[in-house]
């Protein structure tokens, strides 16, 4: 059994079979919407709950140190060469100690990484989910915030910034202000609660993502990543 098999996640030649040799003459050159609604060709098999159990799988092994690199090889090169199936999207901070094929010992073709420092929300970023989620069938959306975040920190201190950060400030000022006299760490506080705010948003912000999760196609879940262990602990 090889690891496609064993993590349920079918090959590319079942996918042609099944999806149309038209839809992957798609996936090499950029791939357009269906024409037909938002209605996505499931191209992975794993299901939403194995997608997330395979990525802890893979923060365990990372923390442990008995990492496998999996999906690194030259055949792996050759294999995603024309075309990709990732089984999670991970929208992380920008943060260097937070990358995401790291942390969850993954390779090339397995995570679809979206990266913005403060891992918020915008317009850019909910694209990004929706084309992972409609056009590559991805069952598995983390937000992954950090421990002691700079971004979350330049929104708790609320002290002017140059140029453009202001706009990152910004974004994270709504889940600063709302832990405002919480008991504990308040920068914890605040990534904790950015995570969760960001989580919560998403439904309502992308009717696509919202009816994705609401038929069991896709599951979004909260994460904080811990900077002095390595683990990563779900909290939404
Ligand atoms: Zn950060």
């Amino acid at each position: 059994m090889n690891e496609s098999e064993k993590t349920g996640i079918i090959s590319r030649r079942n996918l042609m079979l099944r999806a149309g040799a038209g839809m992957f003459a798609a996936s090499i050159a950029p791939v357009l919407l269906p024409a037909e609604g938002a209605k996505a060709e499931t191209i992975s098999e794993i299901s939403p709950d194995g997608a997330l159990k395979k990525l802890m799988e893979g923060n365990q092994r990372y923390i442990q140190q008995k990492r496998t690199f999996p999906d690194q090889a030259r055949s792996r090169i050759v294999e995603v060469a024309d075309g990709q199936h990732p089984f999670a999207t991970v929208l992380a901070c920008s943060d260097s100690r937070v990358a995401p094929e790291i942390i969850f010992d993954q390779g090339l073709g397995n995570l679809f990484d979206i990266r913005v420092a403060g891992n918020f929300l915008d317009d850019g970023v909910l694209g990004n989910m929706e084309y992972a989620v409609v056009e590559l069938g991805v069952p598995l959306l983390v937000i992954l915030g950090h421990e002691r975040c700079g971004a979350v920190k330049a929104a708790l201190d609320g002290k002017a910034v140059p140029g453009h950060i202001g706009t990152l400030v910004a974004a994270i000022k709504p889940a600063v202000d709302s832990t405002k006299g919480d008991k504990g760490d308040a920068w914890d506080n605040a990534v904790r609660a950015n995570v969760k705010m960001n989580v919560k948003k998403l439904a309502s912000s992308s009717p696509i993502l919202a009816e994705a999760v609401k038929a069991g196609k896709l599951k979004v879940v909260g994460g904080r990543y811990d900077l002095d262990s390595g683990k990563v602990e779900i909290i939404a």
